[in-house]
């Protein structure tokens, strides 16, 4: 039996880290790819804007036709063409004429401004009335003005998004603004969820006499994909080793890229995945000085990464947060693996026992700044104060007593708009 080692929740971070890579490339069309990684510089073909075009709905002109013009003395311009957004002027714009321009269209040669019609005399709906033989500018305005110059945004041949860029919503409109209609991301990571234990029934199931539905199954699955990663539900597996082993080959031959199950990595007397792992190979069985989630199990089966997190559900859904989560997110081709944190003055006192705890906790923020309660019963395996909660407040390693008032890290689990 391999020796249980005693580690640091930063040592098993980092040894857990250490023992996955990030996931090969793979190209994708551009409407899959909200969420993604880009795993390559996206370098544009087209200047954004493409072309000179009007920002208002206007006149377009000579700016120093119009110096003297205002309210009481306007100037008059010939109007000589009429240019709506997506065709192409066929003028050129001499002394003393203006063209109709509507939003987006192209700046006619020859002209160097726009007046919106706010400021002439046919003041409203442009389009719906006839083309005026003259308008009368009421506005002076600089060469330059309501016009959006090519490549102002964007200039061809220059990189827009580099490698490593987390794809948000206004990252696709710009890579489609430019025509990227596929693009290179790394590949999600494929999860297998296994639960182990003979009191797991399936959550359709009638609750009978000493057995409880299997919610971690649920949880991490949800946990999984909350990441934007791919849960493969691998169900229950009975504690006994040939369960245990034949649950696990599924996942095999579906060739994830990480496991993950609950329980049965304790010392109780049932605990199967515990010899099923030590025969497979390479693991590690350590006691993380955390709480909740001592146990922990990590290595490889059949050469694929494997955590084993404990099976109370509290403790199971903190570990996936200290060490599954940051280990999906690196292998989907993220840098950045931790959660937000702020300090936060406890208004409760804490108690804890000298391990580096992770307190069920609201945080709030008020005129002083950030303040947080705990949302009761920390037992791990009350579920429901970790439903109530929008942190865990980290209690560092030897500290036992927080008194009311002093502060805490907090890692924040959600940014919710009623408290930010
Ligand atoms: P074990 O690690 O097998 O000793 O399990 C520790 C505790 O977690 C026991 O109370 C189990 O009943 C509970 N538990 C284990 N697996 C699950 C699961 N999939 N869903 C809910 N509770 C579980
Ligand atoms: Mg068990």
């Amino acid at each position: 039996m391999a020796a249980q080692e005693y580690l640091t929740v930063k040592e098993a971070l980092n040894n857990v880290l250490a023992g996955v890579s990030v996931l090969p490339v793979e190209t994708i069309p551009l409407m899959e790819a909200l969420g993604r990684v880009l795993a390559a510089d996206v370098v544009a073909h087209d200047s954004l804007p493409p072309f000179a075009n009007s920002s208002m709905d206007g006149y377009a002109m000579r700016a120093e036709d119009i110096v003297t013009a205002s309210e009481t003395n306007p100037v008059t311009l010939v109007v000589v063409a009429d240019i709506a957004a997506g065709t192409m002027p066929d003028i050129d714009l001499t002394a003393g004429t203006a063209a109709r321009i509507m939003t987006g269209a192209p700046l006619p040669p020859g002209a160097d401004a726009v007046v919106p019609v706010e400021d002439t005399n046919e003041p409203w709906r442009a389009t719906e009335r006839p083309l005026p033989t003259h308008i009368q500018i009421k506005r002076s305005v600089q060469a330059g003005a309501y016009v959006r110059h090519p490549g102002e945004d964007i200039v061809a041949g220059t990189i827009v998004l580099n490698a490593g860029h987390i794809l948000r919503p206004q990252a696709i409109g710009v890579l489609a603004s430019l025509g990227v209609s596929r693009v290179a991301v790394y590949r999600r990571p494929r999860v297998c969820i296994l639960a182990t234990g003979d009191e797991l029934l399936e959550v359709e199931r009638p609750l009978t006499p000493g057995k409880i539905r299997n919610s971690n199954g649920y949880a991490q699955a949800a946990q999984v994909a909350a990441l934007g990663a791919v849960p493969v539900q691998l169900g229950i597996a009975r504690d006994t080793e040939a369960d245990v082993r034949a649950k696990l080959q599924g996942g095999v031959d579906a060739h994830v890229d990480l496991f993950v199950s609950s329980a049965g990595v304790s010392v109780g007397a049932y605990d199967v995945v515990k010899s099923v792992l030590e025969q497979s190979g390479r693991v590690g069985f350590w006691r993380v000085r955390m709480r909740p989630g001592k146990p922990l199990a990590y290595g490889t089966y059949a050469g694929i990464p494997y955590l084993g997190l404990p099976g109370n559900p509290v403790s199971a859904m903190v570990s996936f947060e200290r060490f599954a989560r940051p280990a999906i997110l690196k292998m989907s081709g993220y840098t950045q693996l931790e959660r937000p944190q702020v300090t936060a003055v406890v208004d409760e006192e804490i108690h804890s026992d000298g391990r580096e705890s992770y307190i069920r906790a609201i945080v709030s923020r008020s005129e002083s700044g950030y303040h947080a309660v705990t949302t009761g019963g920390q037992g791990s395996h009350m579920m429901t104060s970790l439903v109530k909660a929008n942190a865990l407040l980290i209690v560092p390693e030897t500290v036992k007593h927080v008194p009311v008032g002093a502060n805490l890290q907090a890692m924040m689990l959600d940014w919710p708009e009623t408290v930010f």
